[in-house]
C-alpha cells in the first residue's frame, strides 16, 4: 500500500460522518441526513435534492430516508427495490397505526426519487407471448372473443403482473411498483378496506356469502410477495393507475 493510500486512510477513519457518496465529513455546518438503512450520513448537496425535500424528512418525524444504495437493485440494474418497501411495510403489518406510517414513508420515498408508473402504452397481439389455449378455447371460447390472451410468469403475483403487461407492455418492475402502490393505497385512503368506514367493501357488503377482512388482516395478505387479490385488490389498484 503506498504512503499515499495509507494517509488517505487514517484521514479517513478519523471522521466521524464520512459522507457516503463523496466520502468526505459531513460537518455540523454542512445539511446532511443519515440514512436509516446502514446509519451512514450523506450530504445533502450529494443526494441531489432541493432543502424542501430534504426539510420533509426533519420536519415529518417518523420519516425514515434510505440512500440510494439502501433503495435500489445494486449492484445488478440500480431501479428502485420496491420488494424493499413492501417488506418495511410488512414487517409493521400487525398494528395498523404504524403500517399506516410505513406506508407515508414509502409513499414520501417513492417521490423524493422520483418514482413513478410509466406511461400507459397499447399493446397489439403481437406484442404478448400466447401459450396454448386449446383448454380455454374448448371450455370458454367467449372469453378469447373478448379479451387478448397472455402467458406471464408463474410467480404468484399474477394479477399485477397482467395489469402492468396490459398497461405498461412489461410485467417485472411495474407489477411490483403497482402492488407497492395499491399498498400504500390500501393503507392511506382507506374506506373501502377499513371497517370503520360507511363505504367498507363496498360494493360487496350487501353480499351475505362473502366472508369480510378487517384491514390488518387484509394488509397482511396484500403485502406478501405473490398474494392472493380478490375484486377489493382490482378496485384498490384501480385507484392507482
Ligand atoms: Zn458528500
Ligand atoms: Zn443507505
Amino acid at each position: 500500500m503506498s504512503c499515499q493510500r495509507v494517509r488517505l486512510l487514517i484521514e479517513s477513519t478519523k471522521m466521524a460522518y464520512p459522507c457516503r457518496v463523496c466520502s468526505q465529513e459531513c460537518t455540523m455546518k454542512q445539511e446532511s441526513i443519515q440514512c436509516d438503512g446502514r446509519s451512514m450520513w450523506l450530504h445533502q448537496h450529494c443526494i441531489h435534492t432541493s432543502l424542501t425535500a430534504y426539510a420533509e424528512f426533519s420536519l415529518t418525524e417518523h420519516f425514515n430516508f434510505f440512500c440510494l444504495q439502501c433503495s435500489t437493485n445494486r449492484p445488478t440494474d440500480g431501479t428502485y427495490n420496491f420488494l424493499v418497501s413492501l417488506a418495511r411495510i410488512a414487517a409493521r403489518a400487525s398494528d395498523v397505526a404504524s403500517v399506516r406510517q410505513q406506508a407515508e414513508v414509502e409513499r414520501n420515498l417513492l417521490s423524493f426519487y422520483s418514482v413513478s408508473l410509466p406511461p400507459v402504452c397499447v399493446l397489439s397481439v403481437g406484442d404478448v407471448m400466447i401459450d396454448n389455449m386449446s383448454v380455454v378455447f374448448h371450455y370458454s371460447p367467449w372469453i378469447l372473443q373478448q379479451f387478448v390472451s397472455a402467458t406471464l410468469s408463474a410467480d404468484g403475483d399474477c394479477f399485477f403482473r397482467t395489469v402492468s403487461l396490459a398497461l405498461h407492455g412489461t410485467e417485472n418492475a411495474h407489477a411490483q411498483l403497482l402492488h407497492l402502490l395499491s399498498v400504500i393505497e390500501a393503507l392511506l385512503c382507506p374506506t373501502l378496506c377499513d371497517s370503520s368506514s360507511p363505504d367498507y367493501y363496498a360494493p360487496y357488503q350487501a353480499n351475505d356469502a362473502l366472508i369480510l377482512s378487517d384491514l390488518s388482516s387484509y394488509i397482511f395478505d396484500l403485502v406478501q410477495d405473490g398474494c392472493y387479490c380478490d375484486m377489493l385488490t382490482v378496485l384498490v389498484c384501480t385507484a392507482v393507475v
